[in-house]
């Protein structure tokens, strides 16, 4: 049972100072090899909320959570967690974080994996609670090593949850999982946030973000493009991608052993990604891509074709003006 506190309007100015938890203000990241990874980026997180940051590939979100977790410092700018440096102990207490290239050993079994953690915070989140908020039912006995990727992510869930934290950054959680894996992690992320957590989750698919977010922040080359909610992100996208010039295209996604190279010299293919087991590719002509992938590839599975409205707004915005 959780319960709900209604606030009156008239202090609703307060009550925002006061739930601001996280905080970047015209942070520039400029990495030694010298690329601007984030050029002046300001956003503000609040309690309970589920935001997403999103963005192709490069644009900068990995780098923004490094540095909300103190994993970095920015070279300009301020980063604020909880009103304190993201640094600070009391900070990093309170904040849990599912790295996009996670690991742990393999030798350890998932219980084990799910204590260890738990022993490093003072009141680390029951275990019976991370188990079913992770789905790690029945596997709990298993080694990591011996797991399946989507297992492995769900530990690596998990253990961010171990210290019961009240921020929650998650970067790119669902790469290669399957749809039915997928939509179980955005299950248990919303219900982090019924409970008043705040969860800033990093991705690049704006069907994710669609559907999880109260809040997207959209960014490109280490600048905020369009910040709204996700009715008011996909309108402006829309708009801009009214052009009409790639109205035919669709979204491919299965699983495959075609490569980038194999699939960019089909017919039609415009764009190709691959994001775990998945192979997402972007075609002006879907129907004589599909019968030449099907016919190099005759193991090809898992098929979903998807119409690019989403992600049509979102190379729309992140696009080159
Ligand atoms: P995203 O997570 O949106 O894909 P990143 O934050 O990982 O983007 O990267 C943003 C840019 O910074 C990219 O151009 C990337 O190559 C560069 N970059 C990221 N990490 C480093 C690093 N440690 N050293 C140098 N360049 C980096
Ligand atoms: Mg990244």
């Amino acid at each position: 049972m959780s319960t709900v506190i209604e606030m009156p309007e008239a202090t609703t100015t307060a009550r925002t100072a006061a739930e601001t938890v996280a905080s970047l203000t015209n942070v520039t990241k400029r990495y030694t090899n010298g690329v601007v990874a984030l050029d002046g980026l300001s956003l503000t997180l609040a309690r309970g909320e589920i935001i997403a940051l999103l963005g192709p590939n490069g644009a900068g979100k990995s780098t923004a959570v490094k540095l909300m977790m103190g994993l970095s410092s920015p070279t300009l700018g301020e980063v604020r967690i909880f009103g304190a440096d993201p640094r600070d102990t009391a900070t990093r207490l309170r904040t849990g974080v599912m790295l996009q290239v996670g690991k742990a050993p393999e030798m350890l079994r998932v219980r084990e994996h799910i204590n260890i953690f738990r022993g490093y915070y003072p009141q680390p989140m029951a275990y019976a609670d991370i188990i079913k908020a992770a789905g790690l039912e029945g596997i709990e006995e298993r080694f990591f090593g011996q797991l399946s990727g989507g297992q492995k992510q769900r530990v690596l869930f998990g253990i961010a949850l171990a210290g019961d934290p009240d921020l929650i950054f998650l970067d790119e959680p669902t790469v290669g999982l399957d749809i039915e894996a997928r939509r179980a992690m955005w299950a248990q992320i919303r219900s982090l946030a019924a409970r008043g957590k705040t969860v800033l989750l990093t991705t690049h698919y704006l069907e994710e973000a669609d559907a999880l977010a109260h809040r997207i922040i959209v960014i490109n080359k280490g600048k905020v493009v369009c910040e709204g909610t996700p009715a008011e992100v996909k309108s402006i996208g829309a708009g801009a991608g009214n052009s009409g010039a790639q109205s035919g295209l669709k979204i491919i996604r299965c699983v495959t052993t075609l490569t980038a190279q194999h699939l960019e010299a089909i017919s039609g293919v415009t764009h190709v990604e691959l994001a775990g087991a998945l192979t997402s590719v972007t075609s002006s002509q879907p129907e004589a891509t599909l019968r030449e992938m099907l016919a190099l590839d005759l193991n090809l599975h898992s098929l979903e074709v998807q119409s690019p409205l989403l992600e049509d707004a979102f190379l729309a915005l992140t696009s080159d003006r």
